[in-house]
């Protein structure tokens, strides 16, 4: 079946949500089934890999009825790049093709964000953010001649949350909904 694997990785993580677990546990077991899911290239439907010309793209490929959580592949474009922003839930990153760059921002005493060490993901890695951690951040697609694509999961509906971009100066907030950039999802029912 075309989406045996993204069907495994939906089910495994609705079981692993199922007793409200911590965040802790949340984030240490999903990550492990979202490494399962990346360490292969294989999977992911056609349509869902699709760079956007303009800005980079967020194709929702599952959302759990009961919000707990959204999983969307994010598609770079080529030099393509983030705001500053937050997610105010916690989130998985996993590289499934390409690499990117992960700069997390932290907001000085002058109100300004300024940036942390960067980390570039690579192919079959995952990291995290999380409000109780740290949940600011800038993200760009490593390569100014191709595209890349990770694969985000996060404790909730997230093209419906309202979040943040934040001015790196003056450190001030405008409030954004990320949404989602496909009319249709995977079949996981078929
Ligand atoms: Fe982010």
């Amino acid at each position: 079946m075309q989406n045996q694997k993204l069907l495994t990785f939906v089910q495994a993580m609705s079981r692993l949500l199922l007793n409200d677990p911590t965040e802790k546990i949340i984030l240490a077991e999903g990550r492990g089934l979202l490494s399962t899911l990346v360490a292969e290239d294989d999977w992911l439907p056609e349509m869902f890999t699709h760079p956007h010309p303009q800005h980079y793209q967020q194709y929702l490929l599952y959302a759990d009825p009961l919000d707990r959580f959204s999983m969307v592949s994010f598609v770079w474009g080529a030099g393509q790049k983030t705001p500053i922003h937050d997610h105010l839930t916690w989130g998985l990153i996993g590289m499934l093709r390409g690499q990117e760059i992960d700069t997390h921002y932290f907001k000085q005493t002058n109100g300004s964000y300024q940036p942390g060490q960067s980390h570039i993901l690579v192919p079959g890695e995952v990291c995290s953010v999380s409000p109780a951690t740290q949940d600011v951040h800038v993200v760009s697609n490593y390569y100014a001649d191709q595209s890349s694509i990770s694969i985000h999961v996060y404790g909730g509906n997230i093209g419906r949350i309202k979040r943040h971009v934040f001015d790196p100066m003056t450190g001030a907030p405008k409030e954004f909904i990320s949404g989602y950039g496909n009319a249709v999802v995977p079949n996981l029912w078929n």
